[in-house]
């Protein structure tokens, strides 16, 4: 079994609904599954666009990290994702944040995921399950999210709203 950490969001539709089915499909395949309060953010890269709802999910898993990276997939297919510009508006986006302590640099998976690190939409979700991780370079989360701006960001609900 290897830890992972998933970083998912959405900025279209009913996105709290969105939000809470993709925790479901991801329970379905991920073991042992806990998620963090969930954040409303400004949207970072393209910015002409909704808000974001984000959040981090932690659990367990026997799948390999590209396996993973597939069923994720399946599920932002299943939750309709049409996938139109990079860093564009879609319903749900699923990204894998961290897969054990694994270096991963293939061209359908970077592990971990490339910008998680200047992310407050990431570290400050993940920081709710994990402060104290260190990630593969050696960096401590509860570190990094000291680092970077977190103005843009609004917790929106405390743990449990995905129960
Ligand atoms: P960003 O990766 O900057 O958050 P994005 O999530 O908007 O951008 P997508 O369009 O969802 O990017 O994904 C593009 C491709 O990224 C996917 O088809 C997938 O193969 C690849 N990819 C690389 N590393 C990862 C990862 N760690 N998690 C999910 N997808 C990844
Ligand atoms: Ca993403
Ligand atoms: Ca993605």
């Amino acid at each position: 079994m290897t830890n992972v950490f998933l970083g998912i969001g959405g900025n279209l539709g009913d996105r709290r609904a969105t939000m809470r089915r993709a925790v479901a499909e991801i329970r379905a395949v991920v073991e042992d599954v806990r998620v963090s309060s969930l954040y409303e953010t400004a949207a970072w890269g393209v910015t002409d666009q909704p808000s974001f709802l984000n959040a981090v999910v932690r659990g367990r898993t026997e799948l390999k990290a590209l396996e993973l990276l597939e069923a994720m997939q399946a599920i932002e297919n299943q939750l309709g994702r049409v996938r139109t510009q990079h860093w564009g508006p879609r319903a749900i986006d699923i990204d894998i944040l961290l897969y054990g302590s694994d270096v991963i640099d293939v061209p359908r998976l970077k592990v971990p995921h490339p910008y998680m690190a200047q992310r407050g939409f990431v570290l400050r979700p993940l920081a709710d399950l994990a402060a104290g991780l260190t990630l593969p370079d050696g960096s401590l989360v509860g570190e990094l999210l000291t680092t970077i701006d977190q103005d843009d960001l609004r917790q929106v609900e405390g743990l449990g709203w995905a129960d």
